[in-house]
């Protein structure tokens, strides 16, 4: 049995609508609920480099 669900690249939870409930780069998913804190972030917020290198490593790993 294999899970069909992506899990969150960055905070390693399964959304509960699965693959429609965020947002998916390449290989890699990020839920809904990390797209919206991304989003919302500001770029004079310290969150906002950790959201970036969060990215990078999705995207260059
Ligand atoms: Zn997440």
């Amino acid at each position: 049995m294999h899970n069909v669900f992506p899990k969150c690249e960055i905070c390693g939870l399964i959304p509960y609508f699965g693959l429609y409930d965020g947002l998916r780069l390449g290989k890699k998913f990020i839920c809904s609920q990390c797209e919206k804190q991304i989003l919302q972030t500001k770029a004079q917020d310290p969150q906002y480099q950790v959201n970036v290198q969060n990215i990078k490593r999705i995207i260059y790993c």
